[in-house]
């Protein structure tokens, strides 16, 4: 992978001070997804962080399945974590699971409990939730709270062996109940679920809480960076709490920063399998979905989400990026990459009427003029040629420079054509269009008799491949913080379907190839939808935006 040289940030003040002090000689970082849903461009700022940091100091970064929770994980998204952490340009150190740990974790609750740090909590949910107290109020110590260690060990056991119900006892962590930070009032650090865990099965019907689990599963690796998102920072007490009793050697430190969110996108998990169950969208990797699946089948490469995240930094504080500022970064990385074609999405036949009938001239064309070393092409024009339906218009406003009856115009790489003729159907609509050409106006023979001002793409009618082009809006009409009902904000009219032509060389387009289409923008072509006859390509973006990177 390239080396960029990462910017600065605070997180990368504190590791560099680590070093120099001598508190760390190496640098652990991990990566830790919980395996209930696809990774989304939120996680990739999550993972270029954690791996380009390790990395600038040759530290290590792994990647740990958070599989803590049996009742909402699967195989499937753990195999899709995977793909996509690679997908991206990195490699971790070692995978794991914190389900490996279950053993550990369970020893480390004794210990507790043996501490006399821990108990047996046999209250409802419910009541738990009301002795909790408030922001303003103390909680309320539960009766359960004075079992004697032997009591708690013996029910601790049988709650492991099985003998009670979901949700009939939990464990408790004994802190504070008068805290003023609620995560320490007593948090459970283990609940009852008899569930199948996509790991380790049936054997296990308690499991640990998140955070009990994270800060020892960070500790067993020897994590010294434990970076996370601002909504832990007031549980980091209570990671500290963990670490220091459960009497772990290594001495984690976590590090919070503010989560990346996008305007008109949804970033939790939760709402993004919504949209998946509902069938709103065409699976996980839908390219409209801002999941790295749904990005890559849009055709973005690892290369311009990486310069994304760099970009958009590390922060303290919350804030909404704005989409556009992701699209510039694929602009930038595609505009010397993608060949430039002409694609007709929305087709209207113009005949020729004195190009000679049967003829087929190749016309030379430059692969992509921003890089001279794309080479050239040969394109065929005949007398039958498709344009777009809105570069022609009967009676045209002011200013309208492209097609209309009298008015001539240039064909990209070919020749001036004027109108001089139309046919409409029976509902008045423009079905054909006849103009006439200059042969003296071919491109690329200097001509320079006259000039015009509208320069039009095109493909020869019996040349063209049939392809279907899918344009795309947000899929969210407001932004996700703006806390209205999720599923009202959904943008109903967020894809195209259009059915038109390309040139023939496209009949041999492969899945993910990318292409700029002259004057649409650029296309990526769809993996799943693509066939034999007919190619079918993602819009990825448009050419244009009015958004700036400052730098
Ligand atoms: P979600 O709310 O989307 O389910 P999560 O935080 O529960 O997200 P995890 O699988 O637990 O998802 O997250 C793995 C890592 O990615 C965590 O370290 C988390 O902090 C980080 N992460 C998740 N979402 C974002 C985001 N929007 N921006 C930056 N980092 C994120
Ligand atoms: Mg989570």
């Amino acid at each position: 992978m390239e080396n960029k040289p990462t910017s600065s940030n605070f997180i990368r003040n504190i590791v560099i001070e680590d070093l120099e002090s001598g508190k760390h000689s190496d640098i652990i970082t991990r990566f830790p997804p919980e395996p209930n849903g696809y990774l989304h461009i939120g996680h990739a700022k999550s993972i270029v962080l954690n791996f380009e940091l390790a990395d600038e100091f040759n530290g290590k970064t792994n990647l740990r399945f958070d599989d803590t929770n049996p009742i909402k994980e699967d195989t499937e998204y753990v195999e899709s974590i995977k793909e996509d952490v690679h997908w991206l340009g990195f490699q971790w150190d070692k995978l794991l699971f914190a389900s490996d740990y279950f053993e550990e974790m369970y020893n480390r609750a004794v210990l507790l409990i043996k501490k006399g740090k821990a108990y047996v909590c046999d209250l409802t949910p419910e009541e738990i939730r009301n002795y909790r107290g408030t922001l303003t109020e103390p909680g309320k110590e539960s009766p359960y709270r004075s079992r004697s260690v032997e009591e708690n060990m013996d029910l601790f056991q049988r709650m492991r062996k099985g003998e009670f119900k979901d949700g009939e006892k939990v464990l408790r962590a004994k802190i504070d109940m008068n805290s003023p930070n609620i995560n320490m009032r007593d948090p459970i650090i283990y609940r009852i679920a008899h569930a199948e865990h996509h790991n380790t099965g049936d054997k296990w019907c308690i499991y640990p809480m998140y955070d009990f689990a994270h800060p020892i599963e960070d500790a067993i690796e020897g994590v010294t960076h434990s970076i996370c998102t601002l909504e832990f920072e007031d549980h980091r007490p209570l990671y500290d709490w963990v670490v220091e009793e459960c009497e772990m050697e290594s001495k984690p430190q976590q590090i919070e920063f503010a989560r990346l969110n996008l305007t008109n996108t949804v970033m939790s998990k939760r709402k993004l399998k919504l949209l998946v169950d509902e069938k709103i969208v065409d699976g996980w990797d839908d390219p409209r979905m801002p999941t790295i699946a749904g990005l890559r089948r849009r055709g973005y490469t690892p290369e311009s989400i990486r310069n994304f995240c760099r970009e958009i930094g590390v922060a303290k504080a919350s804030s909404v990026v704005d989409s556009q500022m992701l699209e510039h970064f694929i602009r930038e990385d595609l505009n010397k990459k993608a060949p430039r074609s002409m694609a007709v999405m929305r087709p209207i036949k113009v005949v020729i009427t004195n190009y000679p009938e049967g003829q087929v001239e190749w016309l030379e064309s430059e692969v992509n003029p921003d890089n001279p070393e794309a080479g050239t092409k040969m394109i065929p024009f005949s007398r039958e040629i498709y344009i777009e339906e809105e570069d022609f218009m009967e009676n045209p406003p002011k200013k309208y420079f492209r097609l209309f009856p009298g008015n001539e115009v240039r064909l990209r790489h070919a020749y001036f054509i004027k109108c001089t003729d139309f046919i409409k159907d029976e509902n008045g609509r423009v079905v054909e269009i006849h103009c006439t050409y200059d042969p003296e106006t071919k491109s690329g023979t200097g001509f320079t008799g006259r000039k015009v001002k509208g320069t039009l793409h095109w493909v020869s009618a019996s040349h063209a491949v049939p392809a279907e082009f899918r344009l795309f809006e947000p899929i969210l009409l407001e932004n996700e913080e703006d806390n209205k009902d999720f599923l009202e904000c959904i943008n109903s009219d967020s894809l195209e379907v259009l059915q038109g032509f390309v040139e023939p060389d496209m009949k041999d387009v492969k899945p993910q190839d990318k292409f700029q289409f002259v004057r649409h923008g650029y296309f990526n072509v769809d993996y799943k939808y693509t066939t034999k006859e007919k190619p079918v390509f993602n819009r990825i973006v448009s050419l244009k935006s009015s958004f700036a990177v400052k730098k």
